[in-house]
C-alpha cells in the first residue's frame, strides 16, 4: 500500500521550538524538512555582506537576482543546511547580527516573493514539513495539518540565550529578549503576510511540554491526517 504523503506546516513565535519539533517529525515520517526562517536569515547575510541598501527597491530586486538558495542534506548532523551561493551558512546566519536585521528584510515584498516562490515548488511533491511565520496562511494554505506553537516568553528567552550562549559567552540574556521581542512585533504587525495562525491550526503550546511530550502529540495529529 502506498501511504499518502501530507503537508506539515508549523508556524509561531520565536524560539518556540518549531524547528526541534519539524526535525523530529521528518525523521519519524521519512519527510523532507525545510527551515523556511533559514531562507530570510541567509538574504540578510547577503545584504549585509553586500552593503545592500534595501530600502532602495532597485537595489533589493537586483540582489536577489545574485542569490542562489540550496538546502543540502548533511549525513553527519542529519539535518538540512542551507548554502548561500553554494556556500554552507547554516551556522553563520544564527548569529545575534543577522537576528538583529532579519525582520526588517523579510517584511520586505520582493524578499517575501522570492522566498515563497522557491518554498512552494519545494512543496510540490508533498511529503514535507516546513517551518516559519506564514506556511499555514501563505504559502501552503491548503496544508493537511498545519500546527500554531507557542510558549511562555520567559521560557522561549531562556531557550534561545542557552542556544546562542553555547556559540558567544558575551552574550546577555537582556539582549536576546529585546531581540525576540522586536522580531516578534515585527513579524506580526507587517504589513504582508504577517504571522498569525491559520484558522484551521492546532495550538501547540509546549511550556510545560518536554520535547518527547510535544513530538507524541504532533505525531499522533500527522498520523490521523495520512490516515484521513
Ligand atoms: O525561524 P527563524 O527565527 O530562523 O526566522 C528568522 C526570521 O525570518 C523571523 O524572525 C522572521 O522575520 C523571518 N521569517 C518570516 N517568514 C517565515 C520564516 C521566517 O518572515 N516563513
Amino acid at each position: 500500500m502506498v501511504t499518502k504523503k501530507i503537508i506539515i506546516t508549523i508556524d509561531g513565535w520565536s524560539s518556540c521550538g518549531k524547528s526541534t519539533l519539524a526535525k523530529q517529525l521528518a525523521k519519524e515520517l521519512n519527510y523532507l524538512y525545510v527551515d523556511s526562517g533559514a531562507m530570510y536569515r541567509a538574504i540578510t547575510l547577503y545584504f549585509l555582506r553586500n552593503h545592500i541598501d534595501w530600502t532602495d527597491k532597485k537595489e533589493v530586486k537586483d540582489a536577489l537576482k545574485n542569490i542562489n538558495l540550496e538546502f543540502v542534506y548533511n549525513k553527519t548532523s542529519n539535518a538540512s543546511e542551507i548554502y548561500l551561493n553554494d556556500e554552507n551558512v547554516e551556522y553563520v546566519i544564527r548569529d545575534l547580527v543577522i537576528a538583529e536585521k532579519v525582520s526588517e528584510i523579510a517584511a520586505i515584498k520582493e524578499v517575501r516573493e522570492f522566498a515563497v516562490a522557491q518554498q512552494q515548488k519545494m512543496g510540490k511533491q508533498k511529503g514535507i514539513i516546513m517551518d516559519g511565520r506564514d506556511i499555514g496562511t501563505v504559502v501552503f494554505p491548503k496544508a493537511e495539518l498545519k500546527i500554531f506553537m507557542t510558549a511562555d516568553n520567559a521560557v522561549r528567552v531562556e531557550r534561545r540565550f542557552k542556544e546562542l550562549y553555547e556559540k558567544n559567552p558575551n552574550i546577555t540574556l537582556e539582549e536576546v529578549k529585546t531581540n525576540l521581542e522586536m522580531r516578534d512585533y515585527l513579524d506580526s504587525h507587517r504589513q504582508i503576510s504577517p504571522l498569525k495562525k491559520a484558522d484551521d491550526a492546532v495550538i501547540l503550546d509546549n511550556t510545560h511540554l518536554s520535547e518527547e511530550q510535544q513530538l507524541v502529540k504532533a505525531l499522533g495529529w500527522a498520523k490521523e491526517k495520512i490516515k484521513k
